[in-house]
């Protein structure tokens, strides 16, 4: 068992591929108990936010973010997982209590729950007027594979993504973590070829974090007797940008028509934050306060 949640970065010594490795069950756990999912909406919400966090990694600068979004047409409805450069990351599933049973023996119907018509979209915002966003039609729903082919088809680089979610009987998260594997241009593909065979050796990315002590043990299997430097390392924290002077704020621009609807209706102005399901309460006197405010 991993202690703590972080990733890896490591390159090989002739900067020829770069792997990201990620260990997330921390996270996943909160994710899972924030909006109460079904194991294989846990599943599918932890590849979708472990995934963001690793592609979060990137990111140049400190304010930069990226937002992941699976919108497929199978009934957990879209999934959007949203990160910093920094290692924090929020997500939500739109219908966290669709469930479906499994399959196969020991693997939950990820790609069935998704769907495997749709899209994956990824958005970047780096500070430019216009955000980058890339979009690819899903090819099974199971995200890893839909991943892979938004950076071949998008970003134009071939890359072996594996993601994965381990769910407990009592439906808490036993392990859950990912990895990103991403030739440079002009990459020589013997090199890809002798870490893609060394991962496929492996046992599911799941099951090899479950036992493992740290992500350095995993990521030394991975590169085999490939020499590598360990370019980055740092924390991940699902942490949320809601609070309540944001909140409120998006109330202040309602009407005071819709407003006073509102508190007519339900006697007070609640508003829950999609990402990490956390219920801000305000009176109606300080909506209002804030609306005759500049
Ligand atoms: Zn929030």
């Amino acid at each position: 068992m991993i202690a703590r949640d972080y990733l890896l970065k490591a390159m090989d010594k002739d900067k020829q591929i770069r792997v990201t490795i990620a260990h997330s069950t921390a996270l996943v756990e909160e994710a899972h108990r924030r909006h109460n999912t079904s194991a294989t909406a846990s599943a599918a919400l932890g590849r979708v936010l472990t995934a963001a966090l690793i592609m979060g990694s990137d990111l140049k600068n400190e304010k930069d973010a990226l937002t992941l979004r699976v919108n497929g047409d199978g009934i957990a409805g879209p999934i959007v997982a949203s990160v910093d450069s920094v290692g924090h990351g929020r997500a939500f599933i739109s219908n966290p209590a669709a469930d479906l049973p499994s399959l196969y023996p020991g693997k939950l119907a990820v790609g069935e729950l998704v769907g495997r018509g749709g899209y994956l979209e990824v958005i970047k915002d780096t500070g430019l007027k216009q955000p980058f966003v890339g979009r690819v039609n899903l090819v099974s729903g199971e995200i890893a594979e839909d991943l892979s082919s938004y950076f071949l088809l998008s970003e134009q680089v071939p890359s072996l993504v594996a993601l994965g979610v381990l769910v407990d009987t009592d439906l808490s998260i036993k392990a859950a973590g990912g990895l990103i594997i991403q030739a440079m241009p002009g990459a020589d593909d013997m090199v890809l070829e002798k870490i893609e065979n060394n991962v496929l050796q492996m046992e599911s990315i799941s099951d090899v974090i479950s036992r493992s002590q740290d992500l350095e043990s995993v990521l030394a299997v991975i590169m085999g007797d490939i020499a590598y430097d360990v370019i980055a390392e740092r924390p991940l924290d699902f942490k949320c940008t809601c609070g309540r002077e944001r909140l409120a704020a998006i109330l202040a621009n309602l009407s005071r028509e819709e407003l006073a609807e509102t508190i007519e209706q339900t006697g007070k102005l609640e508003v829950s934050c999609n990402f990490c399901g956390e219920v801000y309460q305000f009176s109606g006197q300080e909506i209002m306060e804030k609306k005759q405010k500049p």
